[in-house]
């Protein structure tokens, strides 16, 4: 059981209320960091909860994966046993976040991180979701953020098996097929990836799947002096991952 357990396990509906708080949440860092980043411009007073973050204990990048790893065996044995004291969580947040992992995943609806690694509750993962897990600007920018300001020691890019904007790329790069709209171009850092791989292996889709959640991974320290600083110092782990919406298993793959 996770330190934020209740004693009791919550009902369906109450489980189902404590997954859209949790989306809220993984959107609410985002917002602040903007607001917290501008305040920390240079020759500028940081808000007060900016240094509580920066005074935050930290935990080891070994010691936040080994949590994530416990809190997924948790989830894949008995995913209705833990469940999160947001009320408590949520009086204690006010004065700052100081979240232990940042999760760069995919939007789909069945890959909730804070559910996936076991009921983890308000405050403790920093997330970025978008369709088929890019890092783009904004998420690269989200991870700085999470990394350099809030000193989460693990950064996670994980993939889900029959992710659908995977397959939309691995169609392009396959059949040609033209995505309408916005969609072609969210999915064109995945066509590198998806070529790479193509008559590689007898599940193409799979095989994308985990390939892009590695490079993915590589990408963040070779995009961003700020993450490699911190990773070369060992403040800072990568690791790739994908996530079995069947089994609901994580399978960690490169860096863990
Ligand atoms: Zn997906």
């Amino acid at each position: 059981m996770c330190l934020d357990c209740l004693p009791t396990r919550l009902s369906r509906r109450n489980m189902m209320k404590f997954a859209g708080l949790s989306l809220a949440a993984a959107s609410m860092p985002i917002t602040a960091s903007a607001s917290e980043s501008k305040h920390a411009a240079p020759n500028e007073e940081k808000p007060a909860d900016a240094h509580k973050a920066e005074a935050a204990p930290a935990i080891s990048p070994e010691e936040a994966l080994a949590r994530l790893k416990e809190g997924n065996a948790r989830f894949v044995n008995d995913a209705d046993a833990c469940a999160a004291n947001l009320a408590s969580r949520r009086e204690e947040l006010v004065a700052g976040q100081h979240p232990w992992a940042i999760i760069l995943t995919c939007s789909d609806s069945r890959v909730t991180p804070e559910l996936v690694f076991g009921g983890v509750t308000l405050g403790e993962l920093f997330v970025i979701r978008n369709a088929g897990n890019v890092l783009d600007t904004s998420a690269l920018g989200t991870i700085e953020y999470g990394a350099e300001h809030l000193h989460a020691p693990l950064i996670v890019v994980m993939g889900h098996k029959k992710c659908g904007a995977v397959a939309a790329a691995c169609d392009v790069v396959q059949k040609g097929t033209q995505l309408e709209g916005s969609i072609g171009k969210m999915v064109q850092p995945i066509l590198p990836v998806a070529l790479h791989t193509l008559f590689k292996s007898p599940d193409f889709v799979a095989e994308t799947v985990a390939n892009n959640a590695i490079s993915g991974a590589h990408r963040i320290p070779d995009e961003s002096h700020i993450v490699s600083h911190l990773v070369e110092s060992g403040k800072v782990k990568i690791v790739s991952a994908v996530y079995d919406i069947e089994s609901g298993k994580v399978d960690f793959l490169e860096g863990a």
